[in-house]
């Protein structure tokens, strides 16, 4: 790859955006610290050192993805995650039920079947079939902030109803999104924890993953960026990018491929390029991290934080973030 240095290794990771509370700031380093260790161990391939840094952040319970995921309008969990690399190999999985790592299973999408996505029930199938043990993922802390919330989506949707109108939690309401989007801005906390990594190796192979729990309490069946390439996860001979904050709002704007198309088109820098592909997204909305084929680190946010940490083979010491 042009601009690529021979023995190079780069590796960055984040955390979520959203707004995190100071209180959580110690545990979000603490597994982001971890998953860098568990990632630059497998810097001798892109995709193992990407794929080893998620698990450790799925399995940490502390983020939203894997055994920390939150939980869906049913109180059930469904998770995302992808992963793609500077070839355009793409593996991807959506609506995942119960499995630890779904981006262990999207990698296995991408190197053992002709499709990029699986999802719902055939995906979890897939993860049975390949040997992935079924795991019951209901986080205790999940569960009392889904409780609570649900209880006041209730209380403000039913304030605004008739007596005989249908069920209040009925996401066919016409009034219940915009609840639930005005109570999620009330509690910007909510919004922070999908994971995501993006690695060069000495070969000059970029590859990013992420991987999502997704939002607290959306509807059944919806799908995150996370999980869709150029959305949330994007990587090319150029960049890797992985993406995070509200979906809806990063699958419209294809988020992880403006960022790429304004880096290789316009002439700006990288962290210039994150800043122009974010500007168009209404604010509160994402935050993201890049690396780019030359080794360079980005990374922006239009949300109150976004926690991320970065290594590379120049430095000895690792660099952590709560920007
Ligand atoms: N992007 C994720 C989703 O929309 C959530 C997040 O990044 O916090 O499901």
């Amino acid at each position: 790859m042009e601009g690529f240095r021979q023995g190079m290794q780069r590796l960055i990771l984040h955390g979520g955006a959203g707004s995190i509370p100071s209180s959580r700031a110690p545990e979000v380093e603490r597994g982001l610290r971890a998953a860098l260790e568990s990632g630059w161990s497998r810097m001798d391939h892109a995709t193992d050192a990407v794929e080893a840094a998620i698990q450790s952040m799925e399995g940490s319970g502390i983020f939203d993805a894997g055994l920390g995921s939150v939980l869906n309008l049913k109180g059930r969990v469904e998770m995302d995650a992808a992963l793609m690399t500077h070839e355009l190999e793409v593996g991807a999985v959506a609506g995942l039920t119960r499995t630890a790592h779904p981006i262990a299973v999207a990698r296995q999408v991408m190197e053992k079947t002709p499709h990029v996505l699986l999802a719902g029930p055939g995906a979890d199938r897939f993860a049975r079939a390949l040997g992935f043990p079924p795991v019951r993922i209901r986080p205790p802390r999940r569960v009392a902030v889904y409780q609570d919330l649900r209880r006041r989506l209730e209380a403000s949707v039913a304030s605004r109803g008739k007596a005989n109108d249908r069920d209040p939690m009925d996401p066919a309401r016409p009034d219940w999104w915009p609840r639930l989007q005005s109570l999620v801005s009330e509690h910007p906390e909510l919004l922070h924890g999908t994971v995501g990594a993006v690695a060069l190796d000495a070969q000059g192979r970029l590859t990013a993953g992420t991987s999502t729990g997704g939002i607290t309490l959306k509807m059944e069946g919806r799908v995150s960026d996370s999980c869709l390439p150029g959305c949330g996860t994007y990587a090319d001979r150029t960049v890797g990018v992985s993406c995070t904050g509200t979906g809806e709002v990063i699958i419209r704007h294809t988020l992880a491929r403006s960022v790429a198309e304004t880096l290789r088109t316009s002439g700006l820098t990288l962290d210039q390029a994150v800043r122009r592909a974010l500007r168009p997204l209404p604010r509160g909305t994402a935050g993201l991290i890049a690396l780019d084929r030359k080794g360079h680190f980005g990374w922006g946010r239009n949300t109150e934080n976004l926690a991320f940490a970065f290594r590379s083979d120049r430095s000895s010491s690792p660099v952590f973030r709560m920007a």
